[in-house]
Protein backbone atom coordinates (compact mmCIF):
# COMPACT_ATOMS: atom_id res chain seq x y z
CA UNK A 1 0.00 0.00 0.00
CA UNK A 2 1.41 3.48 -0.81
CA UNK A 3 2.88 4.52 2.25
CA UNK A 4 0.82 8.33 2.05
CA UNK A 5 -1.82 6.35 3.22
CA UNK A 6 -3.53 6.76 6.25
CA UNK A 7 -2.35 4.47 9.00
CA UNK A 8 -5.25 3.12 11.33
CA UNK A 9 -3.18 2.56 14.58
CA UNK A 10 -6.15 -0.15 15.60
CA UNK A 11 -7.66 -0.84 18.96
CA UNK A 12 -4.97 -0.61 21.35
CA UNK A 13 -4.56 -2.17 24.90
CA UNK A 14 -5.24 1.57 26.35
CA UNK A 15 -4.80 4.47 25.19
CA UNK A 16 -4.33 8.07 26.92
CA UNK A 17 -6.51 10.46 24.84
CA UNK A 18 -6.99 14.40 25.21
CA UNK A 19 -9.78 15.33 27.46
CA UNK A 20 -10.86 11.53 28.35
CA UNK A 21 -12.02 11.39 24.57
CA UNK A 22 -13.07 7.49 23.55
CA UNK A 23 -10.45 6.74 21.38
CA UNK A 24 -10.44 3.23 21.96
CA UNK A 25 -11.14 1.85 18.58
CA UNK A 26 -7.79 3.89 18.07
CA UNK A 27 -6.50 6.45 16.20
CA UNK A 28 -5.78 7.70 12.31
CA UNK A 29 -2.55 9.30 11.34
CA UNK A 30 -2.74 10.58 8.19
CA UNK A 31 -0.39 13.37 6.77
CA UNK A 32 1.89 13.53 9.91
CA UNK A 33 -1.04 14.61 11.88
CA UNK A 34 -3.57 12.56 13.77
CA UNK A 35 -7.02 12.46 11.25
CA UNK A 36 -9.43 11.19 13.45
CA UNK A 37 -10.14 9.13 16.81
CA UNK A 38 -11.83 6.04 16.44
CA UNK A 39 -14.72 5.24 19.22
CA UNK A 40 -15.19 1.77 20.67
CA UNK A 41 -16.26 -0.64 18.02
CA UNK A 42 -15.86 2.13 15.24
CA UNK A 43 -14.15 2.05 12.26
CA UNK A 44 -12.29 5.14 9.89
CA UNK A 45 -13.86 6.91 7.92
CA UNK A 46 -10.64 7.35 6.04
CA UNK A 47 -9.40 4.15 3.99
CA UNK A 48 -6.46 3.28 5.42
CA UNK A 49 -3.49 0.65 5.97
CA UNK A 50 -3.96 -1.06 9.52
CA UNK A 51 -1.27 -1.65 12.41
CA UNK A 52 -2.64 -4.06 15.10
CA UNK A 53 -1.86 -2.22 18.50
CA UNK A 54 -4.19 -4.77 20.51
CA UNK A 55 -1.13 -5.73 22.16
CA UNK A 56 0.31 -1.69 22.98
CA UNK A 57 -0.77 1.04 25.03
CA UNK A 58 -0.84 4.22 23.25
CA UNK A 59 0.49 7.51 25.26
CA UNK A 60 1.19 10.63 23.74
CA UNK A 61 4.47 11.05 23.19
CA UNK A 62 6.87 12.41 25.84
CA UNK A 63 8.41 15.68 25.99
CA UNK A 64 11.61 16.18 27.68
CA UNK A 65 12.05 19.88 28.91
CA UNK A 66 15.09 19.96 30.58
CA UNK A 67 18.43 18.09 29.62
CA UNK A 68 22.34 18.48 29.20
CA UNK A 69 23.27 15.67 26.53
CA UNK A 70 26.76 16.28 27.14
CA UNK A 71 26.82 14.95 30.59
CA UNK A 72 26.25 11.63 29.51
CA UNK A 73 30.40 11.38 28.95
CA UNK A 74 30.50 11.96 32.63
CA UNK A 75 27.75 9.65 34.68
CA UNK A 76 28.99 8.49 37.84
CA UNK A 77 31.81 10.57 37.75
CA UNK A 78 33.84 9.68 40.93
CA UNK A 79 34.93 13.67 41.32
CA UNK A 80 31.35 14.02 41.27
CA UNK A 81 29.23 11.42 43.00
CA UNK A 82 27.44 11.71 46.45
CA UNK A 83 27.91 15.33 46.28
CA UNK A 84 24.87 18.31 46.16
CA UNK A 85 24.47 21.18 43.09
CA UNK A 86 27.56 23.67 44.03
CA UNK A 87 29.90 21.07 44.91
CA UNK A 88 29.07 18.72 42.23
CA UNK A 89 29.28 21.42 39.60
CA UNK A 90 32.41 22.79 41.13
CA UNK A 91 34.25 19.00 40.40
CA UNK A 92 32.86 18.77 36.96
CA UNK A 93 33.31 22.51 35.14
CA UNK A 94 36.97 21.61 34.78
CA UNK A 95 36.32 17.70 33.21
CA UNK A 96 33.26 19.54 31.54
CA UNK A 97 36.11 21.92 29.30
CA UNK A 98 37.66 19.10 27.83
CA UNK A 99 34.64 18.87 25.21
CA UNK A 100 35.15 18.78 21.40
CA UNK A 101 32.51 18.74 18.21
CA UNK A 102 33.40 14.86 18.06
CA UNK A 103 32.40 14.12 22.10
CA UNK A 104 29.40 16.58 21.84
CA UNK A 105 28.30 14.25 18.52
CA UNK A 106 28.24 11.46 20.55
CA UNK A 107 26.68 12.83 23.62
CA UNK A 108 24.17 13.65 21.49
CA UNK A 109 23.34 10.68 19.65
CA UNK A 110 22.83 8.68 22.68
CA UNK A 111 21.12 11.13 24.29
CA UNK A 112 18.67 11.43 21.70
CA UNK A 113 18.68 7.62 21.01
CA UNK A 114 18.15 7.05 24.80
CA UNK A 115 15.54 9.59 25.15
CA UNK A 116 13.77 7.97 21.83
CA UNK A 117 13.81 4.15 23.09
CA UNK A 118 12.04 5.32 26.18
CA UNK A 119 9.28 7.00 24.66
CA UNK A 120 10.07 10.93 23.94
CA UNK A 121 9.34 12.09 20.90
CA UNK A 122 10.67 15.64 21.26
CA UNK A 123 13.42 16.87 23.93
CA UNK A 124 14.99 19.95 24.63
CA UNK A 125 19.18 20.24 25.25
CA UNK A 126 20.34 23.04 27.30
CA UNK A 127 24.23 23.40 26.47
CA UNK A 128 25.80 26.06 27.72
CA UNK A 129 29.61 24.44 27.37
CA UNK A 130 31.47 26.62 24.35
CA UNK A 131 35.19 25.77 25.84
CA UNK A 132 37.19 27.14 22.48
CA UNK A 133 36.60 24.52 19.17
CA UNK A 134 33.11 24.10 20.06
CA UNK A 135 31.44 27.09 18.71
CA UNK A 136 29.70 24.91 16.11
CA UNK A 137 27.66 22.90 18.98
CA UNK A 138 24.24 23.80 18.39
CA UNK A 139 24.98 23.27 15.20
CA UNK A 140 26.35 19.54 15.67
CA UNK A 141 22.98 19.22 17.88
CA UNK A 142 20.69 20.34 14.87
CA UNK A 143 22.05 17.71 12.47
CA UNK A 144 21.58 14.64 15.14
CA UNK A 145 18.12 15.95 15.86
CA UNK A 146 17.49 15.76 12.35
CA UNK A 147 19.31 12.86 11.07
CA UNK A 148 17.39 10.92 14.18
CA UNK A 149 13.85 12.26 13.29
CA UNK A 150 14.03 14.03 16.65
CA UNK A 151 11.71 17.22 17.69
CA UNK A 152 13.60 19.29 19.52
CA UNK A 153 14.56 22.55 21.44
CA UNK A 154 17.63 23.83 21.19
CA UNK A 155 18.53 25.73 23.92
CA UNK A 156 21.69 27.99 23.13
CA UNK A 157 23.13 28.19 26.94
CA UNK A 158 25.76 30.82 28.05
CA UNK A 159 28.07 31.00 31.23
CA UNK A 160 30.04 35.11 31.54
CA UNK A 161 30.27 34.95 34.96
CA UNK A 162 33.67 33.18 36.11
CA UNK A 163 35.55 32.87 39.34
CA UNK A 164 37.57 36.29 38.97
CA UNK A 165 34.09 37.98 39.09
CA UNK A 166 32.18 36.06 41.38
CA UNK A 167 30.82 33.26 39.76
CA UNK A 168 31.17 29.62 40.36
CA UNK A 169 32.21 28.04 37.02
CA UNK A 170 36.41 28.36 36.10
CA UNK A 171 37.29 30.94 32.79
CA UNK A 172 37.98 28.12 30.77
CA UNK A 173 34.28 27.43 30.27
CA UNK A 174 32.70 30.54 29.69
CA UNK A 175 32.46 33.14 26.72
CA UNK A 176 32.39 36.87 26.56
CA UNK A 177 28.38 38.34 25.96
CA UNK A 178 28.91 40.04 22.65
CA UNK A 179 30.18 36.40 21.10
CA UNK A 180 27.58 34.95 23.57
CA UNK A 181 24.88 37.50 21.71
CA UNK A 182 26.24 37.20 18.50
CA UNK A 183 25.75 33.21 18.23
CA UNK A 184 22.32 33.55 19.92
CA UNK A 185 21.12 35.28 16.34
CA UNK A 186 23.13 33.17 14.47
CA UNK A 187 21.41 29.89 15.55
CA UNK A 188 18.12 31.53 15.55
CA UNK A 189 18.83 32.87 12.10
CA UNK A 190 20.05 29.36 11.07
CA UNK A 191 17.55 27.35 13.19
CA UNK A 192 14.53 28.55 14.40
CA UNK A 193 11.04 27.07 13.21
CA UNK A 194 8.51 28.87 14.51
CA UNK A 195 5.36 27.05 12.34
CA UNK A 196 3.37 24.64 13.38
CA UNK A 197 4.60 21.14 13.37
CA UNK A 198 8.08 22.34 13.83
CA UNK A 199 11.11 20.33 14.38
CA UNK A 200 13.84 22.49 15.60
CA UNK A 201 13.24 25.27 17.52
CA UNK A 202 16.13 27.46 19.44
CA UNK A 203 15.35 28.95 23.08
CA UNK A 204 18.02 31.51 24.89
CA UNK A 205 18.71 29.83 27.58
CA UNK A 206 21.46 31.56 30.27
CA UNK A 207 22.50 28.47 32.37
CA UNK A 208 22.01 30.27 35.90
CA UNK A 209 21.87 33.08 38.17
CA UNK A 210 25.93 32.39 39.89
CA UNK A 211 27.46 31.85 36.15
CA UNK A 212 25.93 34.73 34.17
CA UNK A 213 25.78 38.45 34.32
CA UNK A 214 22.98 40.62 34.89
CA UNK A 215 23.41 42.66 31.76
CA UNK A 216 23.58 39.26 30.21
CA UNK A 217 20.52 38.22 31.22
CA UNK A 218 18.97 41.51 30.12
CA UNK A 219 20.34 41.44 27.10
CA UNK A 220 19.24 38.02 26.04
CA UNK A 221 15.04 38.99 27.19
CA UNK A 222 16.00 41.60 24.84
CA UNK A 223 16.78 39.49 21.89
CA UNK A 224 14.28 37.15 22.78
CA UNK A 225 11.31 38.69 22.25
CA UNK A 226 13.17 40.37 19.19
CA UNK A 227 12.81 36.90 17.65
CA UNK A 228 9.81 35.17 19.46
CA UNK A 229 11.82 32.99 21.09
CA UNK A 230 11.46 31.32 24.67
CA UNK A 231 13.55 31.75 27.33
CA UNK A 232 15.13 28.96 30.04
CA UNK A 233 17.51 28.93 32.87
CA UNK A 234 18.36 27.20 35.90
CA UNK A 235 16.20 28.66 38.46
CA UNK A 236 15.39 27.87 42.43
CA UNK A 237 17.25 24.31 42.41
CA UNK A 238 19.19 25.08 45.95
CA UNK A 239 19.37 27.08 48.77
CA UNK A 240 22.63 27.86 47.77
CA UNK A 241 21.44 29.47 44.97
CA UNK A 242 19.28 31.61 47.20
CA UNK A 243 22.12 32.94 49.21
CA UNK A 244 24.13 33.51 46.05
CA UNK A 245 21.45 35.86 44.78
CA UNK A 246 20.64 37.80 47.68
CA UNK A 247 24.75 38.44 48.35
CA UNK A 248 25.38 38.85 44.29
CA UNK A 249 22.51 40.34 43.33
CA UNK A 250 20.77 41.88 46.97
CA UNK A 251 17.78 40.13 46.27
CA UNK A 252 16.41 36.86 45.95
CA UNK A 253 15.95 34.69 42.17
CA UNK A 254 12.35 35.64 41.66
CA UNK A 255 13.35 39.30 42.40
CA UNK A 256 16.27 39.28 40.31
CA UNK A 257 14.44 37.02 37.28
CA UNK A 258 11.91 39.64 37.22
CA UNK A 259 14.19 42.90 37.33
CA UNK A 260 15.96 40.80 34.19
CA UNK A 261 12.81 41.63 32.39
CA UNK A 262 12.67 37.22 32.05
CA UNK A 263 8.85 36.88 33.70
CA UNK A 264 6.58 36.49 30.72
CA UNK A 265 4.91 33.29 28.78
CA UNK A 266 7.41 32.49 26.99
CA UNK A 267 10.03 31.76 29.87
CA UNK A 268 10.46 28.24 31.45
CA UNK A 269 12.25 27.62 34.36
CA UNK A 270 14.33 24.44 35.12
CA UNK A 271 13.70 22.84 38.93
CA UNK A 272 11.50 25.55 40.47
CA UNK A 273 12.00 24.15 43.59
CA UNK A 274 12.68 26.63 46.45
CA UNK A 275 9.99 29.06 45.87
CA UNK A 276 7.93 30.80 48.82
CA UNK A 277 4.37 31.17 48.22
CA UNK A 278 4.87 34.89 47.16
CA UNK A 279 6.50 33.44 44.46
CA UNK A 280 5.05 31.21 43.22
CA UNK A 281 1.84 33.00 42.89
CA UNK A 282 4.04 35.88 40.68
CA UNK A 283 5.35 32.84 38.61
CA UNK A 284 1.70 31.97 37.97
CA UNK A 285 0.53 34.90 37.23
CA UNK A 286 3.47 35.68 35.15
CA UNK A 287 2.39 32.49 32.92
CA UNK A 288 6.11 30.93 33.30
CA UNK A 289 6.53 27.31 33.24
CA UNK A 290 8.29 24.94 35.29
CA UNK A 291 10.20 21.78 34.32
CA UNK A 292 10.00 19.35 36.86
CA UNK A 293 13.04 17.37 37.48
CA UNK A 294 12.25 14.16 39.78
CA UNK A 295 15.14 11.78 39.47
CA UNK A 296 17.60 14.63 39.25
CA UNK A 297 16.43 16.53 42.49
CA UNK A 298 16.64 13.13 43.96
CA UNK A 299 20.83 12.27 43.40
CA UNK A 300 21.54 16.40 44.25
CA UNK A 301 19.61 16.19 46.96
CA UNK A 302 18.24 19.78 45.96
CA UNK A 303 14.42 19.33 47.48
CA UNK A 304 10.85 18.47 46.98
CA UNK A 305 9.53 20.77 43.90
CA UNK A 306 6.03 21.95 45.20
CA UNK A 307 4.13 21.30 41.96
CA UNK A 308 0.55 21.56 42.61
CA UNK A 309 1.03 24.74 44.57
CA UNK A 310 2.83 25.86 41.58
CA UNK A 311 -0.20 24.58 39.14
CA UNK A 312 -2.95 26.01 41.36
CA UNK A 313 -1.01 29.41 41.12
CA UNK A 314 -1.21 28.76 36.86
CA UNK A 315 2.18 28.11 36.58
CA UNK A 316 2.68 25.60 33.97
CA UNK A 317 4.34 22.30 35.16
CA UNK A 318 6.63 19.79 32.68
CA UNK A 319 8.81 17.03 33.36
CA UNK A 320 12.98 17.15 32.41
CA UNK A 321 15.26 13.80 33.16
CA UNK A 322 17.87 17.01 33.11
CA UNK A 323 21.06 16.42 32.99
CA UNK A 324 22.87 13.00 32.03
CA UNK A 325 25.17 13.29 35.05
CA UNK A 326 22.57 13.94 37.85
CA UNK A 327 19.92 11.91 36.38
CA UNK A 328 22.46 9.97 35.65
CA UNK A 329 20.23 8.79 32.50
CA UNK A 330 17.70 9.84 30.10
CA UNK A 331 14.96 8.00 30.25
CA UNK A 332 12.09 10.03 31.16
CA UNK A 333 8.89 7.13 31.50
CA UNK A 334 11.62 6.93 34.45
CA UNK A 335 10.83 10.26 35.35
CA UNK A 336 7.15 9.55 35.27
CA UNK A 337 7.34 7.26 38.20
CA UNK A 338 9.68 9.21 39.63
CA UNK A 339 7.69 12.09 39.60
CA UNK A 340 4.40 10.21 40.77
CA UNK A 341 6.52 9.25 44.12
CA UNK A 342 8.39 11.96 44.99
CA UNK A 343 4.97 14.33 44.63
CA UNK A 344 3.38 11.46 46.73
CA UNK A 345 5.92 12.42 49.36
CA UNK A 346 5.49 15.95 49.18
CA UNK A 347 1.66 15.88 48.74
CA UNK A 348 -0.68 12.49 49.13
CA UNK A 349 -1.74 9.73 47.77
CA UNK A 350 -4.18 11.28 45.28
CA UNK A 351 -1.32 12.52 43.55
CA UNK A 352 -2.18 9.81 40.33
CA UNK A 353 0.08 8.41 37.53
CA UNK A 354 -2.83 10.67 35.26
CA UNK A 355 -0.56 13.57 37.01
CA UNK A 356 2.76 12.51 36.21
CA UNK A 357 1.68 11.13 32.55
CA UNK A 358 0.24 14.97 32.30
CA UNK A 359 3.33 16.57 33.08
CA UNK A 360 5.31 14.85 30.68
CA UNK A 361 3.11 15.64 27.67
CA UNK A 362 0.49 18.37 27.93
CA UNK A 363 2.12 20.04 30.32
CA UNK A 364 5.89 19.33 29.11
CA UNK A 365 4.45 20.90 26.22
CA UNK A 366 3.02 24.31 27.09
CA UNK A 367 6.25 24.86 29.16
CA UNK A 368 8.06 24.90 25.43
CA UNK A 369 4.40 27.19 24.16
CA UNK A 370 3.28 24.66 22.04
CA UNK A 371 0.15 23.46 21.55
CA UNK A 372 0.10 21.57 18.68
CA UNK A 373 1.97 18.39 20.44
CA UNK A 374 1.61 16.64 23.85
CA UNK A 375 -1.60 15.25 23.50
CA UNK A 376 -3.77 12.22 21.49
CA UNK A 377 -6.63 14.76 19.39
CA UNK A 378 -7.33 15.55 15.96
CA UNK A 379 -5.26 17.84 14.70
CA UNK A 380 -2.24 17.55 17.03
CA UNK A 381 0.84 16.20 15.02
CA UNK A 382 1.28 12.52 15.38
CA UNK A 383 3.66 11.64 18.15
CA UNK A 384 3.37 8.58 19.72
CA UNK A 385 4.66 6.33 22.30
CA UNK A 386 3.25 2.49 22.42
CA UNK A 387 4.80 0.43 24.96
CA UNK A 388 3.53 -3.62 25.26
CA UNK A 389 3.30 -5.35 28.73
CA UNK A 390 5.02 -8.64 27.74
CA UNK A 391 7.86 -8.19 30.23
CA UNK A 392 7.72 -10.09 33.46
CA UNK A 393 7.14 -7.01 35.75
CA UNK A 394 3.72 -6.40 34.30
CA UNK A 395 2.43 -9.84 34.68
CA UNK A 396 -0.34 -9.34 37.00
CA UNK A 397 -1.11 -5.89 35.95
CA UNK A 398 -4.86 -4.86 35.98
CA UNK A 399 -5.30 -1.18 34.81
CA UNK A 400 -2.74 -0.59 31.61
CA UNK A 401 -2.46 2.67 32.09
CA UNK A 402 -1.76 2.96 35.67
CA UNK A 403 0.50 -0.12 35.09
CA UNK A 404 2.61 1.49 33.32
CA UNK A 405 3.79 3.73 35.59
CA UNK A 406 3.30 1.62 38.98
CA UNK A 407 5.14 -1.25 37.35
CA UNK A 408 7.76 1.03 35.77
CA UNK A 409 7.59 1.10 31.64
CA UNK A 410 10.65 1.85 30.98
CA UNK A 411 11.38 0.98 27.35
CA UNK A 412 8.45 1.99 24.77
CA UNK A 413 7.94 -0.62 21.87
CA UNK A 414 6.80 1.70 18.84
CA UNK A 415 7.63 5.54 18.79
CA UNK A 416 6.03 7.88 15.94
CA UNK A 417 7.24 11.26 15.57
CA UNK A 418 5.48 13.27 13.03
CA UNK A 419 3.96 10.41 11.37
CA UNK A 420 6.92 8.18 11.11
CA UNK A 421 8.06 5.63 12.96
CA UNK A 422 11.18 5.74 14.38
CA UNK A 423 11.15 2.81 17.07
CA UNK A 424 10.13 -0.53 16.14
CA UNK A 425 10.74 -3.92 18.13
CA UNK A 426 11.84 -1.52 20.75
CA UNK A 427 14.85 -0.57 18.44
CA UNK A 428 15.15 2.61 16.84
CA UNK A 429 15.31 3.34 13.40
CA UNK A 430 18.80 3.62 11.81
CA UNK A 431 20.95 3.58 14.89
CA UNK A 432 23.29 0.61 14.94
CA UNK A 433 23.36 0.61 18.84
CA UNK A 434 26.24 -1.64 19.48
CA UNK A 435 28.51 0.39 17.70
CA UNK A 436 26.91 3.68 19.53
CA UNK A 437 27.56 2.48 22.77
CA UNK A 438 31.30 1.34 21.78
CA UNK A 439 31.99 4.82 20.29
CA UNK A 440 30.56 6.87 23.24
CA UNK A 441 32.09 4.57 25.91
CA UNK A 442 35.63 5.06 24.12
CA UNK A 443 35.55 8.91 23.88
CA UNK A 444 33.82 9.19 27.35
CA UNK A 445 37.41 7.87 28.86
CA UNK A 446 39.07 10.84 28.00
CA UNK A 447 36.73 12.76 30.72
CA UNK A 448 37.71 9.81 33.36
CA UNK A 449 40.49 12.32 35.11
CA UNK A 450 39.79 15.39 36.80
CA UNK A 451 41.97 18.15 35.33
ZN1 LIG B 1 20.09 21.26 34.44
Amino acid sequence: MNPSTPLWIKTPLAILAADGADASGGVVVSGGRIAELVPAGGKPALECQTFDASRHVVLPGLINTHHHFYQTLTRAHPAAINKELFDWLTALYPIWAKLGPEALRLATRLALTELMMSGVTCSSDHHYVFPDGLEDALDIQAEEATALGMRMVLNRGSMNLSQKDGGLPPDSVVQDADTILADCERVIGAYHDASEGSMLQVALAPCSPFSVTRELMRDTATLAKKCGCALHTHLGETHDEDEFCVSMFGCRPVDYLEDCGWLGTKTWLAHGIHFDDGEIARLGGAGVGVSHCPTSNTVLASGLCRTRDLEAAGVKVGLGVDGSASNDSSNLMEGVRHALMLNRIRYDATVSHLDALRWATAGSAACLGRDDIGSIAVGKQADLALFTLDELRFSGAHDPLAALVLCGAHRADRVMIKGRWTVKDGMPAGVDIEKLRHDHGAIAKLFAEAA
